[in-house]
């Protein structure tokens, strides 16, 4: 399907790190624009100075590359309706806010903040819920005059039609809004510069936006925007509004919850097309429901049909789910040069790069997520491996358990360390060889003994890459260093 008319945006305050919410609206936009053949923009909403900053544009672009989402249009790469910066933009806010000036649809408006206030508190003791009195809609020449002669700097106010509101939503369906309760709104501040839905209407318009797909959290914002667009005689572009993400309890998904930021989950080690699997599935399901889904397949399946209007459940487990699957099926060669990263504190150069993938291919199976690495192979460096106190004591330091391990030292320097099946064969014949102790516990004792451990990797595989000398030096020293 090809439509070049269909263009997507997404527009990120740079007032923090991207959000998960925020990539997931990019990643629906995104998706959406591929589908048509259409463009996706980006679009960095700066009008808020004082919050904004030059690092977190930076962060929304890194993060939206690192997990495979490109733009057509932007700040860093211009396009055909820049500049992408609403900082940058001002003139053409103000254009045409004096436009709405003129054709009547705006006024300024004088009122001070005291005067505001004094509405409210009339407003609160009559008990009627506050809406601006528009006492400056109609002002003469001669009033303003006279607040400007006070020092009075005036804000510009959207005139709201007295009309009721009913639009189609992509994904929520008819919606249908009483604004009687939506006063005339400000859309130029005191200081010249816009509000945020003054501008969000502004620039869709300028960058002929076809869809704005974005959170529910907006929806209440879309009557306003739809009045602008009309008294501007502009086309009005189609709302879709996905369902907010929330966290397991519900609320709002934030700091206190975790990490929610994507750079954050692609530092802790989430493959970033298993974060972007992850992200689809928040508020988009596949046809044929299967979880595991591929970016290009989510690509060519993707539909706004089947997104949720009700809220998406950020769970942690299983995005620990998704990443571990996606560990498992990488290349290992892939794995491993991507791991290396998370295994500074080792000395790597003690193995070969096929020792490597054997070691990382033998933790991988447990792995949920790649700074797990340096605790899942720690015991694969160094003389003696970490033995923690309960272990030492609950089994190393057992009777059995020296038993086994006296009896495991006569066979370990012929276990022909390079093959790891002989090895595996060879524990097998040890652990019946041991009868009656139980085979778990002859295991539990080697393993302890190698790795510090009672599970990790195979144990046939360990013992292959520690190599001979490390096996023996470290089943004497769970002999005699213990007792
Ligand atoms: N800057 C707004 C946000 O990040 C954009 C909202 C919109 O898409 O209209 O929430």
């Amino acid at each position: 399907m090809t439509n070049p008319n269909v263009r997507v945006r997404i527009a990120p305050s740079p007032t923090g790190n991207l959000h998960v919410g925020t990539a997931r609206t990019a990643l629906f936009n995104w998706l959406f624009a591929k589908k048509y053949n259409g463009r996706f923009i980006l679009r960095i909403e700066d009008t808020d100075l004082e919050r904004s900053d030059e690092k977190y544009t930076r962060n929304i672009f890194d993060s939206l590359k690192a997990i495979g989402l490109d733009w057509d249009e932007g700040p860093d790469i211009g396009g055909e309706f820049g500049p992408y910066k609403q900082s940058e933009r001002n003139e053409i806010y103000e254009k045409y806010a004096k436009k709405l000036l003129e054709s009547g649809h705006a006024y300024y408006c004088y009122c001070t903040r005291d005067e505001l206030e004094n509405e409210k508190e009339q407003a609160k003791q009559e008990k009627r819920d506050y809406i601006y009195s528009g006492r400056c809609r109609r002002l003469s020449e001669d009033e303003a005059k006279n607040y400007t002669e006070q020092g009075r700097t005036p804000v510009i106010r959207f005139t709201m039609p007295e009309k009721q509101l009913l639009f189609n939503d992509l994904v929520k369906g008819e919606i249908n809004f009483d604004t009687s309760l939506t006063g005339d709104f400000v859309i130029m501040k005191s200081n010249n510069t816009p509000t945020y839905n003054f501008a969000v209407v502004i620039d869709d318009m300028e960058m002929q936006i076809s869809h704005v797909i974005r959170g529910e959290d907006h929806i209440s914002n879309t009557p306003r925007q739809i009045f602008i667009y009309e008294a501007l005689g502009a086309q009005v572009p189609q709302f879709a509004h996905v369902g907010m993400i929330l966290a397991p309890d519900r609320s709002k998904l934030s700091k206190r919850h975790g990490a929610t930021a994507v750079s954050e989950f692609i530092e802790q080690g989430y493959l970033p097309e298993a974060f972007v699997n992850f992200l689809a599935l928040l508020g988009w399901s596949s046809p044929d429901e299967q979880e595991v889904k591929p970016f290009d397949e989510i690509a060519s399946l993707f539909s706004l049909d089947r997104v949720s209007s009700t809220p998406a459940v950020f769970e942690l487990d299983k995005l620990n789910w998704l990443n571990g699957t996606y560990i498992r099926n990488l290349p290992i060669e892939e794995l491993s040069e991507r791991s290396k990263k998370y295994l500074s504190e080792f000395d790597l150069s003690i193995y070969s790069e096929k020792q490597l993938h054997a070691i990382i291919d033998a933790v991988r199976n447990n792995l949920a997520k790649l700074n797990e690495l340096p605790g899942a192979v720690s015991y694969f460096f160094g003389e003696a491996p970490d033995i923690d106190d309960e272990i030492r004591e609950n089994i190393l330091k057992t009777e059995q358990s020296q038993k086994i391990l006296t009896e495991f030292a006569r066979l370990a320097p012929d276990l022909g360390y390079s093959d790891v099946e002989s090895i595996h064969e060879q524990l097998g014949e040890f652990r019946k060889q041991m009868k009656p102790v139980k085979p778990r516990d002859v295991m539990w004792a080697i393993r302890a003994a190698l790795t510090g451990r009672t599970q990790g990797a195979d144990i046939s595989i360990v013992i292959s890459i520690l190599g001979k000398k490390r096996v023996l030096h470290r089943i004497q020293n769970a002999i005699t260093a213990p007792v």
